[in-house]
């Protein structure tokens, strides 16, 4: 410290931390349809959302699109893990597209639930942020109106629906654990008839991530979270930061975003990273870390074992050449 005590500054690693399983899946889909179909292999959206990722992955010979009209038809194309409506399904099918499906098993589970209750007759409310993939994509499950976002409470107070309503409630898989429980006690409170999942829509690897953060928070003088500033998972972990009481949270791509300055007094730092967040990206950081006299330390926490099977390569191969 300043007063030339010997305390050391220290990192502690939040656990667990970066990639999960439905990422790893999306991208090792990529990668075996490089493998399998050959280059050029064309990926609908960001396969997840980190510019490091598929950056790499372009350099190997994916060709990120927007649009499925940007792809050539027979072409091989990848969905990524955040699922998409219906109607790109329909949309790649008339363009003749070959598409491997790399949503999250887990978000492809809330597609199958709001699908069953509209068929009961169940009005959906999907807690969320508008705008985020995750939402267009399972709002496209439905026909027009079938869902309502809710990002809070003043959304739920906002809704013009009958207080008797049959409803059932979704929730964004990486929203915050205690946020989206805000919205369920509106949910409640405003209307009479509610379902909901049985076990919760958040996702395994956002409840961890979002427990070790603010289990760290607490002893960390400055937290730094490591991440794309477009990731939804990454940016609830530094809010999450915040709320367990370090003020002084940052989110950053790699070394380079590292706040000197706000660290400088910061004899405890506290690290993690998103779900879509790659190792070397977290090890640029800890190197940048060590090299300024940090030294690394692993917080305890939760095991995750937690790995699905691999995308199907359903695609059939292109045509040959006449
Ligand atoms: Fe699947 Fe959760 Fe990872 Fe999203 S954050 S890809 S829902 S495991």
């Amino acid at each position: 410290s300043a007063q030339g005590s010997v305390t050391q500054r220290r990192v502690l690693l939040a656990n667990p931390r970066g990639f999960c399983a439905g990422v790893e899946r999306a991208i090792d889909a990529v990668e075996q349809a490089l493998r399998k179909y050959g280059a050029p292999v064309y990926v609908r959206r960001h396969i997840v959302h980190n510019q490091a990722v598929v950056s790499d992955l372009e350099t190997r010979g994916a060709i990120f699109v927007r649009e499925l009209s940007e792809i050539p038809p027979h072409a091989v194309a990848i969905l990524s893990a955040h699922g998409v409506s219906l109607a790109v399904g329909e949309e790649a099918r008339e363009l003749r597209i070959h598409t491997i499906d790399a949503t999250c098993p887990l978000v492809a589970k809330i597609h199958t639930e709001v699908t069953a209750h509209n068929a009961r007759n169940r009005h959906v409310l999907l807690i969320g942020h508008r705008g985020h993939p995750e939402i267009i994509g399972t709002l496209g499950q439905l026909p027009d109106g079938a869902i309502s976002v809710v990002g809070d409470a003043g959304d739920v107070a906002a809704l013009d629906l009958p207080g008797d309503l049959p409803l059932a409630y979704a929730v964004q898989t990486t929203f915050s654990v205690q946020e989206a429980q805000q919205v369920i006690d509106a949910i409640g409170a405003r209307f009479s008839d509610v379902t909901g999942p049985r076990s919760s829509d958040i996702c395994y690897a956002t409840t961890n991530r979002q427990q070790a953060v603010a289990a760290i928070a607490r002893e960390a003088d400055c937290m730094l979270i490591v991440g794309d500033s477009h990731s939804s998972n990454a940016n609830r972990l530094v809010e999450i930061a915040s709320g367990a009481g370090c003020s002084s949270s940052y989110l950053i791509s790699d070394s380079a975003g590292i706040p000197w300055d706000a660290i400088s007094t910061a004899p405890v730092i506290g690290l993690s990273a998103g779900a879509s967040t790659p190792d070397s990206a977290v090890h640029d950081v800890c190197r940048a870390l060590t090299d300024a006299g940090y030294v690394l330390e692993e917080a305890a926490g939760k095991v995750e074992n937690v790995s699905f099977k691999p995308v199907p390569m359903t695609a059939r191969p292109r045509p040959l050449a006449q």
